[in-house]
């Protein structure tokens, strides 16, 4: 057993094994891989191998793309068998909703390039001959998708691995990680102790407890997964496609002469949610319950009906890890320099060759090569991991697996864990509630007479009159949106100005008072952060930034913050609400209640005052993200209701109205103002995303400063654009963006605007086609597969000169 070893993987499943392997590509020999029982003896070695590669989102669909490259070649190069059969895959529209969601998602997969053809029922039929057309109103083929054997692709994995020099033990348990300095740097196991530089947690459905021994929340939990094998089959046609049928919700794939059937059902048990998952168990299975697998089973036999005369060789039930929302978790710990995790895998058979290379790039190189926010574990807060919430979470992800995914839903599980202060009053106003990071946050209201319920659509939802109602009061009126949610900190000491200064894009030297809206650049020049920073003195700031970007945001800040004890940082988020007090007659309504001038000379746009209205002590920001005159008042959550009370008596002849977040997306389009993690991720810098205003290249270092000098210098290669479609159709994001009929692009946000009457997208776009506005005329939006004219426009669509936020 080794003492040391520069990088410690704990975990031999497919995940680990898929790092080790990729670590050794990019020239790491000191690795050192610890499985406490036998390599795939975890989840891996009882997966039915399916490989699927097409996600909603263009990076994920690209990391599982690389998997399939690798599984193409891995044979061939390590000389283990895998038995890959790319066969392609069929995925069944079994009702007239389904087809609509696979139409957009084909439309995403067309904006990547990535090969998906529509095809008829009669056409699914001449691939998959042992399927019935009934009620199938088309399907997506992909043809480089497949099924592996995960023994063996995992074996492969690690024996590439230690082709390229890791050390791999096995029947070595790791019981506990010492942490020192904010790094793990030793690794306990039942066989001795190893000092690791670096220690990758990629021990499936255990990453939990192994999280825990770190001090690290991980929200992985496993749900009890079944597949039904059936006897031999006579006549089974060669090199059959995978068939998945979610509207019958069952998958299917030939298995040595027979079929594997497998499904997600609602309510399925969770496996280790009393007294966790035992340290023991290896290369076993659960109790196979027949009785639950007809929910599954019976559908199947009617759409391939084959299933009805061949008799069962074995239900396979083994515990399947499931994440707090159902995808990976992946990347460093927050809190942690030198600790990574990859785990809470559904589909980790399919996704491992990608998400390996990602993880080793992540780790070898600092960056994973593309954005994977939506994988990230910065996504997750400590309230994800707890036991309750996790493993209602998990259930119900588990659930929706084969669901349709609507455009906006929202998930019914784990609610309520968070409230604003102002729940109750806005409930009783018929506030209609989504969830957000554990916050219940108001996302429409309903009127009397209207359901308070989300009727989700692809094409106009229920909520969609109260919405432009809503928007058109923050137009023409005055409007309170309880933003309770944000994440917020203080950063605070003799050093916070000079580090806040290396860290933010735009100059934060200004006097107290201040409101600077700022980007948080990575050494790419990528954008990590985009948040609002208020200078309250000197030597103390106020970080302002989305409900579900805390973790991250806070975490990328203490990250960089210098260890001498010249920088504090402190969580602000419960202690501190805030309503947003927008809209035209929006000073009219502050004047009457707040003690002290509000008027533009007094308090100007990007500025901080503190205020007295009604008894509340009130930070005010005169800032807007819907872009009309407005103010975020920041309050002590004790008189966050006492606030909302006094501000709607006196917006009452001003006909104040509550405002949902739904809204806010239609207002924020409209003014061409970015989302993060949409519109701006690290894949894109300040200047592509046209947030060149607020890069001070001038102001000295700050972090990113050299390679976005360096973008300006050469100029950008791409550029977000926005445009409208004349044609009235809902549009949700994701859509293909056409210019001269070439597809170059895809929606990256897409919603109604309802002052312009039009539906809007953003885009990026090639710098040769996004040059000087080319009168617009030759662009296309794809929607569910139609190409749509469109029109595309270089400055905001609502207020382009600023006069209403500057009034
Ligand atoms: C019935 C079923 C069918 C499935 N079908 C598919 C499919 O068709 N396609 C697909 O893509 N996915 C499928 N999956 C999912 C797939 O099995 C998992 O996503 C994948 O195996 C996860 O790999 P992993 O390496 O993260 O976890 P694991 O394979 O569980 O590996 C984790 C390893 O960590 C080790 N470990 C844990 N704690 C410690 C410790 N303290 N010290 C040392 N070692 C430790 C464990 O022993 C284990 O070997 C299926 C799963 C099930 C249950």
């Amino acid at each position: 057993m080794r003492d040391s070893a520069e990088i410690v993987i704990i975990g031999g499943g497919a995940i680990g094994c898929s790092i080790a392997y990729h670590l050794a590509k990019l020239g790491k020999r000191d690795v050192l891989l610890l499985e406490k029982a036998g390599l795939t003896q975890g989840a891996t070695w009882h997966a039915a191998g399916l490989v699927g590669q097409l996600r909603s989102k263009r990076n994920l669909t690209r990391m599982l793309r690389t998997s399939v490259e690798l599984y193409g070649r891995l044979e061939a190069e390590t000389g283990q068998a895998t038995d890959w059969k790319p066969v392609g895959s069929l995925r069944l529209a079994s009702s007239k909703d389904r087809w609509a969601e696979i139409r957009a998602t084909a439309t995403t997969a067309r904006s990547f390039g990535f090969e998906l053809h529509l095809v008829s029922a009669e056409e699914a039929q001449k691939l998959f001959p042992l399927m019935t057309t009934e009620g199938v109103v088309g399907a997506a083929y992909i043809p480089s998708d497949g099924y592996i054997d995960p023994s063996s692709l995992t074996q492969a994995l690690a024996k590439g691995a230690r082709q390229g020099g890791v050390t791999i033990q096995e029947g070595v348990r790791v019981t506990d990680l010492v942490v020192e300095d904010g790094r793990v740097t030793q690794v306990v196991t039942d066989h001795g102790t190893v000092r690791a530089e670096v220690v990758v947690n990629a021990a499936g459905m255990w990453a939990r407890d192994l999280g825990a021994l770190a001090g690290v929340a991980i929200p992985a939990a496993a749900v009890e997964h079944q597949y039904m094998v059936t006897e031999k089959l006579a006549d089974l046609p060669a090199d059959l496609p995978t068939l998945r049928d979610p509207d019958n919700n069952f998958y299917l794939k030939p298995e040595v002469g027979g079929l594997a059937i497998g499904g997600w059902e609602d309510g399925a048990p969770t496996f280790g949610q009393d007294g966790g998952i035992p340290p023991g168990f290896a290369r076993e299975l659960l109790a196979s319950n027949f009785e639950r697998f007809e929910q599954i089973a019976l559908p199947a036999a009617a759409r391939v009906p084959v299933l009805n005369e061949v008799g069962v060789r074995n239900l396979i039930n083994g515990p399947i890890p499931v994440s707090a929302d159902g995808e990976p978790i992946m990347g460093p710990a927050p809190g942690l320099e030198n600790f990574f995790i990859a785990c809470g895998f559904t589909a980790g058979i399919a996704a491992c060759g990608g998400a390996g290379r990602a993880m080793a790039q992540w780790i070898a190189e600092g960056d994973p090569g593309m954005d994977l926010w939506a994988f990230d574990i910065r996504r997750f807060g400590p309230h994800h991991a707890g036991t309750r919430y996790l493993h209602e979470r998990a259930v119900e992800s588990y659930g929706r697996y084969y669901k349709i995914h609507w455009p906006a839903e929202e998930m019914r599980s784990g609610r309520g864990a968070r409230r604003s202060p102002l729940y109750g009053l806005l409930k009783d106003k018929g506030a209609v509630f989504g969830s957000k990071f554990g916050w219940e946050r108001p996302n429409w209201f309903a009127p009397a007479g209207v359901e308070a319920e989300d009727r989700p659509s692809f094409e106009r939802p229920n909520w969609f009159e109260q919405v432009g109602a809503e928007h058109r009061a923050v137009r023409e009126r005055v409007a309170l949106i309880d933003v309770s949610s944000f994440s917020k900190f203080e950063v605070s000491g003799p050093g916070a100005f000079d580090f806040l200064q290396g860290l933010a894009a735009n100059d934060l030297d200004k006097a107290p008072g201040a409101v600077v809206y700022t980007q948080l650049c990575n050494d790419r020049g990528g954008i990590e952060a985009d948040l609002t920073i208020v200078r309250r003195a000197e030597d103390r700031f106020y970080v302002v930034t989305g409900s579900g970007f805390g973790v991250r945001d806070g975490g990328w800040i203490r990250s960089h913050m210098p260890g001498d004890g010249s920088v504090g940082f402190r969580e602000l988020t419960p202690a501190i609400s805030v309503i947003n007090l927008c809209g035209p007659d929006s000073r009219a309504v502050l004047e009457k209640v707040a003690e002290g001038a509000v008027d533009n000379a007094a308090f100007p746009y990007m500025t901080a005052a503190e205020l007295r209205i009604g008894y509340a002590p009130v930070l005010a920001l005169r800032l807007t993200y819907v872009g009309e005159l407005g103010y975020e008042l920041h309050v002590p959550s004790d008189y966050a209701a006492h606030l909302y009370e006094t501000l709607w008596a006196a917006g009452a002849e001003f006909g104040i109205a509550n405002v949902g977040y739904r809204a806010i997306d239609s207002l924020r389009m409209e003014k061409r103002y970015l989302y993060w993690g949409a519109d701006i991720t690290p894949d894109y810098s300040p200047y592509e995303a046209g947030l060149g205003f607020c890069v001070k290249l001038g102001k000295g270092e700050f972090l990113g400063r050299d390679a976005l000098a360096r973008i300006k210098e050469a100029g950008v290669g791409q550029k977000l654009c926005s445009f409208t479609l004349d044609t009235p159709v809902q549009v949700h994001g994701g859509e293909a963006i056409l210019h001269a009929g070439e597809v170059l692009g895809v929606a990256t946000s897409a919603t109604y605007g309802h002052s312009l009457g039009q539906s809007i997208v953003f885009g990026y776009l090639p710098i040769g086609v996004a040059g000087p506005n080319d009168s617009g005329d030759d662009y296309e939006i794809e929607v569910f597969c139609e190409r749509l004219p469109a029109r595309r426009h270089d400055r905001p669509l609502y207020d382009p000169d600023r006069a209403r936020i500057l009034a």
